[in-house]
């Protein structure tokens, strides 16, 4: 018995110093963000490290959005509550079940009401301030970690045609004209059936839609996310 324990003892600290040398040779990930750090502490979880096979390309950490700023200076991570997070990993797996060649694309995610500010700053007194929740009114559902914005993406990361951009600022960006828009050729079938596929596998996993935004989709309403969760400051 005794034999037997140390034989085991020997195996396992092989076992160990073989494992360590191969962890020396895999590069080590970028350090995380203070930010990063935060939600981590407070259980937020990230979508990188929960399935890897979902793209994630934050689009306020480039200044290609609609504010033309680079909003997110710090957080480069998708994070989201578990809850949220549990339903977003279920809707990736519907899609690969009907869909193995795409995969979902995370646009943006939980944001920090200092991020939120920022956002607030740069568009406050501009015909764009209608499009983002003010911080002094509570924020939204971002803020709470309980929102994505999301889109389809091949598995090379070239995101499917959806008949606008994410952040799109105007009606054809709503959910609910898209017939009319295809009837009228200011949208194409193709992105029609694209918005109907991504809208299914999210509302499927248990998510809602946004009618003036097919890209973003909450867990709950703003009054259940106020009665069930905080916002990250
Ligand atoms: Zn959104």
């Amino acid at each position: 018995m005794c034999t037997q324990t140390q034989q085991h003892q020997e195996a396992t600290s092989d076992t160990i110093s073989e494992a360590l040398e191969i962890v020396s040779q895999v590069p080590l990930p970028p350090e995380k963000s203070t930010i990063a750090k935060q939600l981590d502490s407070l259980g937020y979880l990230n979508i990188a490290e929960q399935d890897s096979t979902i793209m994630v390309s934050l689009m306020y950490a480039r200044a290609d959005n609609f504010t033309g700023k680079v909003l997110y200076t710090e957080l480069q991570e998708a994070y989201l509550h578990p809850d949220a997070m549990q339903c977003l990993l279920k809707a990736q797996k519907l899609l690969k079940e009907r869909r193995p060649d795409l995969t979902l694309a995370v646009f943006d995610a939980a944001r920090p009401m200092r991020v939120q500010q920022v956002m607030w700053n740069a568009v406050k007194g501009t015909s764009k301030q209608n499009y983002v929740s003010n911080p002094a009114h509570g924020g939204g559902m971002h803020n709470y970690g309980v929102a994505v914005d999301i889109t389809l993406a091949t598995l090379e990361g070239d995101t499917l045609p959806m008949g606008t951009k994410i952040d799109h600022l105007g009606k054809e960006a709503n959910i609910s004209n898209e017939t009319t828009m295809v009837r009228q050729g200011k949208m194409t079938q193709e992105a029609l059936d694209n918005r109907r596929l991504l809208r299914e596998v999210m509302k499927e996993a248990g998510f809602k839609t946004l009618p003036s935004e097919w890209w973003h989709f909450n867990l709950v309403s703003r009054n259940e996310a106020r009665q069930r969760y905080k916002v990250i400051d």
